[in-house]
């Protein structure tokens, strides 16, 4: 038989004991752990494991990553020495959560994978990846600083005056060092819209006429045919602060290096005419904008779920949850909209007194069986901590594990959640 074809796998064992106790003794707890990995890897050499060091820590606590036995590790990890890190139980490696996290993010990034051996935990396997959803979710808000670390990036275009990137608005094309050219047979176009606009016109009227008059159709992404003029798309037009001249980015507003096509009186004049033309269909979500609460509330005044909304200017998206019934035909209700940020730090802060809370622990533990009730306490408590630095697809996805139903009043200040029972 041979092992040729089978990768190899270069494995570590982490080893951590809190206190000194017992250590005088012959055989201590970390001989223990550390002859459990070793067997566990030996059990699998024939999927290519191989042991090529272990790493320990004594009379230290789970609660800090400062351990100079986790840190030599670490750095071996980052040089590339080590493909897969193997411990007796979760809690050796973290006690924090949040720590726990944004080792596993960055383990995740360099391809290592951990394993759990008393926890059935491997995160190399699609199971283990699964297991593992719940605390990365918290991982996500790792995620998030990357990612502002990428606009920043963005950020210094705007700043220069520059297009930050994406097909160029219509009425411009992508000229020398990413400065934005006007198009002469657009241009034109752009300044009829504001000046109808501001006429009173409405943007369905704008559309028509642009329609007629054989206007060059809206820009479309990549391999996708250009389709005719709409109201809708003459809206965004007319919302954009780029045709006075500016580039907005992240809710600043830099005087941009491409010509306007309209002044700032002329912008203004037309933006408020489309303001005067309220939308007929219903707003729909933004793409990129997550609700976590969404599909969980309800209305206090009429019962009905609550949907979705959001009003944006200056660069900054300000999102809601509005009451069904307030738009589509009945127009049955008058409850005003839900201030979203506000609501959800409100119920999010009611999950520090979950982490105590039996039932709930059962019920994340049910969904996520490879958790230990400490993890899912940590995590809990952390939430309620991290929730204004917490993403929105991780809020969301602790707010339906746990809640069937939330209603808020706000102006009664009252909030009454409906959970899961066991
Ligand atoms: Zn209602």
């Amino acid at each position: 038989m041979t092992t040729d074809s089978v990768p190899d796998k270069r494995c570590a064992i982490y080893a951590r004991k809190s206190t000194s106790q017992g250590m005088d003794q012959q055989y201590t707890s970390i001989d223990a752990q550390i002859d459990a990995c070793a067997k566990y890897v030996e059990a699998h050499m024939a999927d290519g494991w191989r042991l090529v060091g272990s790493y320990q820590d004594v009379a230290i606590s789970g609660g800090t990553m400062n351990r100079p036995g986790l840190q030599e590790m670490l750095r071996h990890v980052r040089e590339g020495k080590i493909d897969t890190i193997v411990t007796y139980k979760l809690d050796r490696i973290s006690r924090s959560i949040r720590d726990f996290a944004n080792l596993m993010y960055e383990l995740d990034e360099l391809g290592v994978g951990l394993v759990i051996i008393t926890q059935n935990f491997d995160t190399s396997s699609p199971m283990g990846k699964l297991c593992i959803n719940f605390l990365s979710s918290f991982a996500e808000f790792e995620r998030d600083m990357i990612r502002s670390r990428i606009r920043d990036k963005a950020s210094a275009n705007a700043e220069h005056g520059l297009w930050i990137g994406g097909s160029p608005p219509y009425g411009y094309k992508l000229g020398d060092k990413r400065a934005l050219v006007p198009v002469e047979e657009e241009a034109p176009f752009v300044r009829d819209m504001f000046r109808m606009s501001a006429e009173g016109h409405s943007p369905q009227k704008i559309a028509a006429y642009l329609n007629e008059s054989g206007a060059p159709l809206p820009h479309t992404r990549q391999n996708k045919s250009p389709l005719p003029w709409t109201p809708e798309k003459v809206r965004l037009v007319l919302q954009r602060r780029l045709y006075a001249g500016i580039i907005s980015h992240g809710g600043k507003e830099y005087p941009g290096k491409h010509e306007a096509l309209v002044s700032e009186a002329e912008w203004r004049a037309g933006r408020n005419g489309v303001q005067a033309h309220p939308t007929q269909t219903r707003r729909k979500s933004h793409p990129d904008i997550c609700y976590p609460l969404q599909g969980l509330l309800h209305c206090p005044c009429c019962g009905r779920k609550m949907g979705v909304t959001y009003s944006s200017g200056k660069g900054t998206v300000h999102r809601y949850y509005t009451c069904v019934g307030r738009t589509g035909r009945r127009k049955d209700c008058k409850y005003p909209n839900l201030p979203a940020a506000e609501i959800e730090r409100v119920v999010a802060a009611q999950l520090v007194d979950y982490a105590e809370d039996e039932t709930v622990l059962s019920i994340v533990r049910a969904r996520y069986p490879q958790l230990t009730s400490l993890d899912i306490r940590e995590a809990l408590s952390d939430a309620g901590e991290l929730v204004g630095h917490m993403s929105h697809p991780a809020l969301k996805a602790i707010f339906h594990t746990l809640f069937k139903g939330v209603v808020y009043d706000i102006e009664e200040n009252e909030l009454r959640i409906e959970r899961y029972t066991a």
